[in-house]
């Protein structure tokens, strides 16, 4: 054996001991997670952390741990507690996480076939079985990117150079989509170049869904005026109000005026696994590309979202590259590799973190609990709608619960929602975030997480009580 120790290779007594310590921290905090708050607003925010800056000599784990606890752990929004039900909750399976270790020790690098055919072969098993769930082909393209806003950007990359809109045809190149449309699409529509874009907020329902008919007017309405309409995005559980676009309908309107149809099926894409979600996506198999994140439906931890491309050549025109030098990767062309379909060339393995819990769990645990959110969702809805002075404007499509607090005459109802939620989130037992519809100001119970139950929604809607009725005794009418 080799006498001389290297001081990044530490010797297997040192790995168990300071595996140890980091289980030990692990198995604590989930034994404790049922009792910790969902949301800390320490006042220093982390900043002890830089108050221990690195040092040239090897520092203490217990040391670290600690750090990791006091400056990282606890302060902000605590993702993992079943508490979490603010924006859409992330996951945090555990299961998920032996994956990223194991991962993370033998890295394989999962960029290219040739250099990993087992690890992209997993991965691309995994985009198959997607795609198999939302009705799309199993020989699309697919990539698991870090999550849904680079998963955007590969979509609308590959729609722009599908629909080739070259420079100069950009200021007429035509976008259709809601207002409630995720952010990270503007975004991502900026970043492939395509800003200048003219974009029509297409007129939503009651419920907050697209009109397709107004779209199919809007659509007419520019290429009468010699505009160029190419692209269609429609949301499949939208951050706001959880809504379904209607997507038969919209891929009529598409396929109609041969538009690309995007649909951004981030939080609602694995509400298909549930048997009551299902139903209420049918239309997103007809879509040219679709994106779904496991780091919210699969309660995955956050890192990890899919994109899938009905159009392969295009996808991989868009995204492949070469080089002389990874010349040796060009012979093994079994499967595709991740690097020709994104932008990434080095990446994490992050096939491992879904493939380890989809085997130890099974997929009815998944759909038992997508199952349960939406029960819950709708019994939230319904405790809701009883109480007199809560508005619930929206029937839950899938997870989403948008209300507000109606006070005694005289107070101001915005004014007063606004004390309510920082009221709510001050407490910390759960977290609630808010958003506008239409100028008023609401409250959202997003319930996603895998640590949400019934005990959890009785809290809440005993907290929400609670502080409303403080509230309306403290302020002056
Ligand atoms: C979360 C979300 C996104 C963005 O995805 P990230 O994984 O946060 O990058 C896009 N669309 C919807 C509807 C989302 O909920």
């Amino acid at each position: 054996m080799n006498t001389h120790s290297y001081p990044l290779e530490p010797q297997l007594a040192d790995r168990l001991r300071v595996q140890q310590a980091v289980e030990t921290y692990v198995q604590t905090f989930l034994q404790e997670l049922p009792s910790l708050p969902a949301f800390v607003d320490s006042p220093s925010k982390g900043a002890g952390l830089l108050e221990s800056p690195f040092q040239e000599q090897p520092g203490d784990i217990e040391e670290a741990l600690g750090l990791l606890k006091t400056e990282v752990d606890i302060p902000g929004i605590n993702s993992a507690s079943g508490g979490h039900l603010g924006y859409i909750p992330g996951g945090g399976l555990y299961y998920s996480g032996l994956g990223d270790y194991l991962a993370a020790v033998t890295n394989k690098y999962a960029g290219i076939f040739f250099s990993a055919p087992g690890a992209v072969r997993m991965e691309n098993m995994l985009l198959r079985w997607m795609a198999d769930l939302i009705g799309f082909p199993t020989d699309v393209a697919g990539n698991l990117t870090s999550g849904g806003s680079i998963a955007s950007l590969i979509a609308l990359a590959t729609a722009r150079d599908a629909q080739e809109i070259k420079a100069r045809l950009i200021p007429d190149a035509v976008v259709y989509t809601t207002e409630h449309a995720h952010h990270c699409l503007d975004k991502a529509l900026r970043i492939a170049g395509l800003g200048e874009c003219p974009i029509r907020y297409i007129p939503m329902d009651e419920q907050y869904r697209m009109n397709p008919e107004a779209l199919e007017q809007a659509i007419v309405e520019d290429n009468a005026a010699d505009l160029k309409p190419w692209l269609i995005i429609a949301s499949a559980g939208t951050t706001d109000v959880g809504a379904i676009d209607p997507l038969q309908a919209i891929a009529q309107v598409a396929k109609r005026h041969q538009l690309w149809y995007h649909v951004d099926a981030a939080y609602g894409g694995f509400f298909a696994l549930a048997a009551s979600g299902k139903p209420g996506l049918a239309g997103i198999e007809e879509a040219d590309s679709v994106v779904m994140d496991p780091h919210k439906g699969l309660f995955i931890p956050y890192g990890l979202g899919a994109v899938l491309i009905k159009n392969k050549r295009q996808a991989a025109e868009t995204h492949h590259y070469q080089a002389n030098y990874m010349q040796d990767a060009l012979s093994a062309t079994e499967e595709a590799s991740p690097a020709d379909l994104s932008p990434e060339l080095s990446k994490h393995f992050r096939g491992l973190r879904l493939w380890l819990p989809l085997k130890l769990h099974g997929v009815s645990a998944f759909r038992d609990a997508l199952e349960e959110k939406l029960t819950l969702a709708n019994y939230a809805y319904s405790q809701l709608k009883q109480h007199p002075d809560f508005e619930v404007p929206v029937v839950p499509e899938l997870s989403v619960v948008i209300f507000r607090y109606l006070p005694k005459k005289g107070v101001e109802v915005n004014a007063f929602n606004q004390k309510l939620i920082k009221a709510v989130q001050t407490d910390g037992r759960v977290f609630l975030s808010s958003t506008l519809l239409n100028g008023a100001f609401m409250l959202r119970m997003a319930i996603l997480s895998f640590r949400t139950h019934q005990d959890t929604i009785d809290l809440t809607l005993q907290i929400l009580q609670e502080k409303a009725s403080e509230l309306e005794n403290s302020v002056e009418v």
